[in-house]
């Protein structure tokens, strides 16, 4: 996880309050609503809680289906654009059962899967798993042809090398489809 300086934050404490606290963004700082009789200590612990919460709330929103459609265009044209259409995907989704693969691909309608277990991942490794997708759009199997295709994504065996390490480390099987 990236570490982040923290946001400027504002504690408004109400008396009206019990035991509730709540946080949202006004503008670029954090407003963090807490019942008026909390200690400082508690203070201090719920705005850390409420930060975290903020941030986990960030990061699954950002990661949209309709995000990952943008970024998959966009890799296409940059890294592909000599292939026009043919490495633009028709669909591209989050999926929660990918049955072990980090991502799949359907040339036939051009539809692109990616697992939900790479949501939380940096954005790199992200791309790199769409790269690898799009590039199947182009050639379905994994030949020399497509790995040279591939390799025009400049991290790919660095992020390749990033997903072993995270299967190995998780004891699991997921692999690359
Ligand atoms: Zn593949």
């Amino acid at each position: 996880m990236p570490t982040v300086g923290k946001p400027d934050v504002e504690v408004r404490r109400s008396h009206r309050r019990q035991s509730t606290v709540s946080a949202y963004r006004d503008g670029g700082r954090v407003i963090v609503l807490i019942p008026g009789q909390f200690t400082r200590a508690q203070e201090r612990e719920w705005v850390d809680k409420m930060l975290i919460r903020l941030a986990a709330k960030d990061s699954r929103t950002r990661r949209t289906d309709a995000e990952l459609t943008v970024r998959a265009m966009r890799l296409a044209g940059r890294y592909f654009g000599d292939y026009g259409n043919v490495a633009k995907p028709a669909s591209v989704r989050w999926v929660a059962n990918q049955n072990g693969r980090w991502g799949s691909c359907t040339p036939d309608d051009a539809s692109i899967r990616i697992s939900e277990r790479i949501r939380n991942m940096p954005s790199w490794v992200v791309d790199y798993v769409l790269i690898h997708e799009l590039t199947h759009l182009i050639v379905p199997e994994h030949n020399a042809r497509f790995w040279s295709l591939v390799a025009r994504y400049p991290k790919a065996e660095r992020a390749r090398g990033y997903l072993e390490g995270v299967a190995a480390a998780a004891g699991s099987d997921m692999y690359e489809d």
